[in-house]
C-alpha cells in the first residue's frame, strides 16, 4: 500500500453525516446559525478553517497515540539490556509537541530494576 493511499481519509455515510454535524456545529459557534456577517474577509474564514483543522488534528492524535499505548499494558523488553521489565502501575501523563500544537497523551511507563531507567514501550519515535 502506498503511503498516499495509507493516508487518504474516505468517510462512509453515517461518518460523513457526523462530519457534517460537526463542521455545522462549529461554525455556528464561531458565527452563528446565520453564518458571517457581511463584511467577514475570506482571510478571517480561512484562519478559523484552519484553527479548527488544527483542533482535529490534536484530537486525532490524542485518541490514537492513546488507542495506541493501551496495547502495551504488559511487561516489555528493556530497549538497553533485554531484560524483561513490568510496567509501572500508573501511566505517564505527558504533552508532546505536534505541528497542530500540544496533545496531552497517557503512556505506560516500565521500569529495568537492571539498567535503573525509564523507558516506553510504546515509543514509536515520538520525540519530546
Ligand atoms: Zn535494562
Amino acid at each position: 500500500m502506498s503511503k498516499e493511499a495509507r493516508l487518504a481519509v474516505v468517510l462512509n455515510d453515517e461518518a460523513q453525516r457526523k462530519f457534517d454535524e460537526c463542521v455545522a456545529a462549529l461554525t455556528a459557534l464561531r458565527y452563528g446559525p446565520e453564518g458571517p456577517p457581511k463584511d467577514t474577509t475570506f482571510a478571517e474564514i480561512e484562519e478559523f478553517g484552519h484553527e479548527v483543522g488544527r483542533m482535529l488534528g490534536r484530537a486525532v492524535d490524542q485518541q490514537l497515540t492513546n488507542q495506541h499505548a493501551e496495547q502495551f499494558q504488559g511487561a516489555a523488553t528493556c530497549p538497553t539490556c533485554q531484560s524483561a521489565c513490568d510496567p509501572k502501575p500508573t501511566p505517564l501523563e505527558r504533552e508532546i509537541q505536534t505541528s497542530d500544537g500540544p496533545v496531552p497523551i497517557h503512556e505506560p511507563v516500565c521500569r529495568c530494576s537492571v539498567c535503573n531507567r525509564d523507558f516506553f514501550p510504546s515509543a514509536f519515535g515520538v520525540e519530546d
